[in-house]
């Protein structure tokens, strides 16, 4: 598609968002339940793309893909009415008598880019979003991940009514076409140079954008923590999708005297999970193609490994790797990992981690492990990140009472659940004034004893 047939498609759908009826919260309900409909009856289908791109076992397809978008759409069914009601406000006594409110109003055609590392679930639930809110939509799956994209691309069109919703399939040109185009919001999933692109493409048509970065998650572990639980979950966390998740651990800062149990910990609960052979354990992920594959495995060149390091470029397989003591200088500690290398930075004193964070971009999530909530509370007081897990890896995922988003570096904007929700809202104030006790405090002639009164009154 060239961008004059990208421009028609877009311009067809603000015709059609202008009509009544995609607006209306039946026609969103409808959208969601296909959306519901179709995502439970082709779960096989969306299992065996994601098997083919990532190597993805279906138990983790299930829970952070389908499972996701399932309980996703089901929370938001029956959330909706509430979510879309004018929201009342106080009204200051100057504009008495008076009532205000927010409308909440859809913001029109939008563009959702999704990443290849969650290619199903990164698409799905901005979408989800956007269709409560009352929105088309124009989705951009990843490239990177061809066989989930293809699928998109087919159910979609199946389930969705066409004339609001469609998937453009492609790469870097396709998305500068996109890009071009003057959308009402776009949200963006992806790394930060494109991230960059975006923002500087929507300035054209000052459309607002949600960025949905990444960067370098800290993992602090405390020595007064439940070790063997500890170890578990920040395996499951970290080795998940083979490390290729935006929110998994990227490295740990432990005290040097912690590093050793630590480190033992951490190997028996990989052996636990995937066995001697990682290589051949069926629920172990894949790297996604040669070129992150050769980007992870120049990461370990002149480092301390301490486990793994086995590199396989044919298998697209890296084993699960701990480096120990990298220099800070070297691209691990500089570039986002996004893959199943976790390098330990021990430190001499844990009381110091925040300015460590601090001297670096502002994190999407970091992680705490520690029995002592003081400790706990000046990290929290001190640092800044887009999400905090305390105690565990990324199950603040799971709760959509929370917002998803980053901060400073790893990206602006939030969604999931009402947040979702009001990302692709427009707020709309809206006071409504009595005609009675039309008082002429603020109307002219002006003197002396009005503007005396009106001090009192503001
Ligand atoms: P990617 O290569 O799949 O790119 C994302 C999207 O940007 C795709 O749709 C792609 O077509 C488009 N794109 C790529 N290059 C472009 C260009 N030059 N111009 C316009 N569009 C372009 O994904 P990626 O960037 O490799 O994703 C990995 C990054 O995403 C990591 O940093 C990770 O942390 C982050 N991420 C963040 C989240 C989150 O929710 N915050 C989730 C997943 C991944």
């Amino acid at each position: 598609m060239n961008d004059v047939e990208v421009a028609a498609q877009i311009t067809s759908m603000k015709q059609y968002f202008s009509t009544a009826e995609c607006r209306s919260l039946a026609w969103r309900r409808m959208q969601l339940k296909q959306l519901l409909t179709m995502t439970e009856y082709h779960q096989d289908e969306i299992i065996a793309a994601l098997k083919l791109d990532l190597n993805k076992s279906e138990q983790e397809s299930w829970a952070t893909e389908i499972g996701f978008v399932v309980a996703d759409i089901k929370h938001t069914l029956s959330h909706l009415n509430k979510w879309a009601k004018p929201r009342k406000v106080s009204t200051p006594i100057v504009a008495q008598l008076g009532a205000s409110y927010l409308l909440p109003e859809p913001k029109g055609v939008v563009l959702i880019m999704g990443a290849w590392n969650y290619p199903f679930q990164l698409l799905i639930a901005p979408l989800i979003a956007a269709i409560a809110a009352g929105n088309c939509a124009v989705l951009k799956p990843s490239e990177l991940a061809v066989n989930t994209s293809i699928l998109l691309a087919k159910l979609i069109s199946q389930y969705l009514d066409p004339k609001a919703f469609k998937v453009i399939q492609g790469g870097v040109t396709e998305s500068t076409e996109l890009l071009q185009q003057p959308f009402d919001h776009i949200l963006y999933t992806g790394g930060e140079q494109v991230g960059k692109v975006v923002m500087r493409a929507a300035a054209e048509h000052l459309t607002p954008v949600t960025l949905e970065l990444g960067g370098k998650s800290p993992c602090v572990v405390d020595a007064n923590t439940n070790l063997a639980v500890t170890a578990r979950r920040i395996v499951w966390s970290k080795w998940m999708n083979a490390g290729q998740t935006c929110v998994a651990p990227d490295y740990i800062l432990v005290d040097k005297h912690f590093a050793t149990p630590l480190i033992e910990a951490l190997k028996s609960a990989l052996l636990e999970f995937y066995g001697e052979d990682c290589q051949q354990n069926a629920d172990y992920g894949r790297i996604i193609n040669k070129r992150h594959h050769q980007r992870l495995s120049s990461y370990l060149e002149g480092q301390v490994v301490v486990l793994g390091g086995e590199c396989d470029e044919s298998s697209l397989y890296i084993a699960p790797t701990l480096v120990l003591n990298p220099d800070l200088d070297s691209a691990v500690m500089t570039e986002e990992i996004f893959g199943p290398i976790l390098p330990i930075v021990s430190v001499d004193n844990l009381q110091d981690v925040a300015a460590f964070i601090n001297q670096r971009p502002k994190p999407l999530a970091l992680y705490v492990y520690s029995k002592n909530q003081s400790w706990v509370d000046m990290l929290l007081a001190q640092t800044s990140a887009g999400s905090v897990c305390i105690n565990d890896g990324m199950m603040f995922m799971t709760n959509p009472e929370l917002p998803f988003g980053g901060v400073g570096n790893s990206g602006m904007g939030s969604y999931h659940g009402r947040f979702g929700f009001d990302t692709f809202s427009h707020l709309k104030a809206v006071m409504k004034r009595s005609f009675w006790f039309d008082i002429a405090l603020r109307y002219p002639p002006f003197s002396r004893s009005k503007l005396s009164w009106l001090k009192r009154l503001l």
